[in-house]
């Protein structure tokens, strides 16, 4: 009589246990993960696969993220084939059904993004590791908004429960989103941003120079992925003097050497430009990042922080 009441109690409780645990939602990048904390809140716990300061492309696939992946409820990629190289063995090997592509907790955050440099064909020839056009959309602050939809609408197919709550936060952070954006791209106005001419190390900057205006003249790896040659560099050197380029933006994850040779023979400026949340110790989150961007690039033209 009381195991059958218990068990009655036990059945009973089960549905509000399950509508009160926290979603563990697991990212590849720690962009995707300060988005999953906007719009997720209080009802998620958020892990990310890599850190701001790696190079995206290329991520050990160590075990333990494997781990991190086993008892994940939602997933969340980049997509365009940017973690190619590493996330697919991952997903595979952590055996949880739950998150594999085509099921409800895969989430692919470039779906509402609209894309740049979209090759005609789908080529890997020479080794371009852009094929499906250019992964690198974080750039771009307003890009915020179309991954967080991508995110929620995951939360949503797998947390229905929680949807106005999910709905709420979006609504908050596209708020929040527009004002910040308007007050950056007013600041690089102000600092003569629109127009500047800049050399970029590897091609993740398409985005963020469509947004501000700035135009990238030439870049420090020949092809995405493919180092320079000595003849890249020496004429990359006579293009930056030619056509008056003032910044040389490298990311995070490049050795600078090459950059600041380049830099002291053509009176170009290298700036360290973080790219990702995570990327310095300034961007902690979405709104950090990019005042962490404007205030570097700020700084190497002279017009303070
Ligand atoms: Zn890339």
């Amino acid at each position: 009589m009381i195991r059958k009441m218990i068990l009655t109690l036990a059945l009973a409780l089960a549905p509000a246990l399950a509508a009160a645990k926290t979603l563990e939602v697991v990212t590849t990048t720690e962009d995707l993960a300060a988005l999953a904390r906007e719009v997720g809140g209080d009802k998620i716990n958020v892990t990310s696969l890599s850190h701001g300061y790696q190079d995206p492309h290329f991520v050990e696939a160590k075990p333990s993220l494997m781990v991190k992946l086993r008892k994940a409820d939602l997933y969340v990629e980049v997509g365009k084939e940017l973690e190619v190289g590493w996330a697919p063995n991952l997903i595979l090997g952590s055996r949880n059904p739950s998150i594999q592509p085509n099921t409800p907790g895969f989430v692919d955050a470039s779906q509402h993004v609209k894309m740049l440099e979209v090759p005609a064909a789908v080529s890997r020839a020479q080794g371009d590791i852009h094929p499906f056009g250019n992964p690198h959309y974080q750039t771009d602050p307003a890009n915020g908004a179309p991954m967080a939809q991508s995110i929620v609408e995951g939360l949503e197919r797998v947390d229905p429960a929680n949807k106005a709550y999910y709905d709420g936060r979006l609504a908050d952070y596209r708020t929040r989103l527009g004002a910040a954006v308007a007050r950056w791209k007013k600041r690089a106005d102000e600092i003569g941003l629109r127009g500047m001419k800049v050399v970029t190390y590897h091609r993740s900057w398409p985005y963020f120079a469509q947004a501000f205006g700035v135009q990238i003249v030439d870049f420090v790896e020949p092809k995405p992925g493919i180092p320079p040659t000595a003849q890249h560099i020496l004429e990359l050197e006579q293009k930056i003097k030619s056509e008056g380029v003032k910044l040389i933006l490298v990311e995070p994850y490049f050795d600078p050497k090459q950059a600041n040779k380049i830099a002291q023979d053509t009176g170009a400026k290298v700036v360290e430009m973080p790219a990702s949340v995570g990327g310095n110790k300034e961007a902690t989150d979405w709104f950090k990042l990019f005042d962490s961007e404007i205030s570097l690039l700020s700084q190497a033209l002279g017009k303070g922080a």
